[in-house]
């Protein structure tokens, strides 16, 4: 593995860099976790998304924090040092069957009461398109865009996690 100046390792779903000394997700199943080879997720969204292709039995995402950058010179340096750091584990997610394939793609892990409400000011919406062009909106488009609005904020809840923010900004929403 190669030593790179400005992150650490890319997240094995989705690539996007994983820094130094933040959050990061690891598979409690030991194939999925070598020294140097093994699996790092960015979010535990990604950390789903190799279930499918690895049939796990029983697996978790294990929240861990990644190496400053000393920390992880040293390691690719000298060989036998474990990879990460030694803080206490905590299993965030656990899933007996992975299942997560044959899901509704609208749905994610951590299901929240907002799942299945309407997000749009619905009277709002349908006086826009009415001025706009004199048409009328059913009533199923706003749970569609309902369900748009919920993946561009779990995307930009990702961005904003990578960032290390705990508040989601205007940039962390990208179409
Ligand atoms: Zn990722
Ligand atoms: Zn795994």
């Amino acid at each position: 593995m190669e030593f790179i100046q400005d992150h650490w390792r890319p997240c094995s779903s989705c690539k996007k860099p994983i820094g130094y000394r933040i959050k990061f997700y690891e598979c409690s199943v030991s194939t999925c976790t070598g020294k140097r080879t093994g699996y790092v997720f960015c979010t535990v969204h990604c950390w789903e998304r190799h279930l499918p292709g690895a049939r796990h039995r029983d697996a978790a995402a294990i929240e861990k924090t990644s190496p400053s950058l000393e920390q992880w010179k040293a390691e690719l340096a000298n060989d036998p040092l474990p990879a990460a750091n030694k803080e206490p584990q905590r299993r965030v997610v656990t899933t007996s069957t992975p299942q997560s394939a044959s899901r509704p793609p609208m749905q994610r892990a951590g299901s929240t009461s907002m799942d299945n409400e309407i997000l749009v000011v619905v009277s709002k919406m349908k006086t826009y398109v009415k001025e706009k062009a004199d048409y009328n909106t059913s009533n199923d488009a706003s749970e569609v865009l309902s369900h748009f609005i919920r993946r561009l904020c779990d995307d930009a809840i990702d961005r904003a996690r990578a960032d290390g923010r705990k508040t989601i900004m205007g940039k962390d929403f990208k179409l």
